[in-house]
């Protein structure tokens, strides 16, 4: 029997290549539209990923997905995010993944990020996760959501859930650090949860025209 192809508009592109951020996606996305099929990276033709280049969040969320779409002819959603850390007026900020001049490191980024921050006093410790949500399809233009998590930084690193800075970091209102909350417990609260949760119905409304 011929299998039944589905239509392209029920197919989303996830523009990123980091399992953990591509999982926390995944898991935002997928109950909220069970009947779309959600492709990561890996299930797409392999393309040139463009260098985020661009001084905003925003901005760089945008060449990610306009990137996939143009590879893909899917509709494509892409993030990006970091930390803005309000005693380093307001870095690493959109050079939060290489930080410590080595891409995705995040071992070498905590560390030097605490080395950084070492004399900043409790009181001066505030920092904000900020996500860009960007979606942009073939044919019915781009939109952007956003989304933030105020916290504060710590002095050492605590849990080793999650990604990134999470271990450094604890959110308002929380006792845990982001390394030792559940996945299901950030995504509550996180700033890509935020902001996921913001343009699905952008994304509703594209898959259904
Ligand atoms: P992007 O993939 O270019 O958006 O880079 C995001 C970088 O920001 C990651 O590599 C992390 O260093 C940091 N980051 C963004 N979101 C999170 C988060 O939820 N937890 C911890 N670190 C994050």
């Amino acid at each position: 029997m011929t299998p039944v192809k589905r239509p392209e508009r029920r197919r989303v592109v996830l523009a990123t290549r980091n399992p953990k951020k591509l999982a926390e996606l995944r898991r935002i996305v997928e109950p909220q539209l069970p009947d779309i099929t959600v492709l990561g990276l890996d299930d797409v033709a392999p393309y040139d990923e463009p260098a985020e280049t661009e001084a905003t969040f925003v901005a760089n969320a945008l060449i990610k997905a306009s990137a996939a779409v143009a590879a893909t002819a899917l509709p494509a959603l892409a993030d990006d995010s970091g930390l803005c850390v309000d005693a380093l007026n307001g870095m690493p900020g959109v050079l939060s993944a290489r930080w410590s001049g080595r891409a995705k490191d995040d071992a070498a980024n905590n560390a030097l990020l605490l080395a950084q921050t070492v004399d900043v006093p409790d009181e001066r410790r505030s920092a904000q996760f900020r996500c860009a949500m960007a979606l942009v399809t073939p044919h019915d233009g781009e939109r952007v959501r956003t989304g933030v998590m105020r916290g504060r930084l710590l002095r050492e690193a605590v849990g080793d859930g999650g990604f990134g800075y999470d271990p450094l970091f604890v959110a308002d209102g929380q006792l845990l650090s982001n390394g030792e909350l559940s996945p299901a417990a950030k995504d509550a609260i996180s700033h890509r949860g935020e902001a996921l949760r913001a343009i699905v119905p952008d994304l509703v409304a594209v898959l259904a025209s």
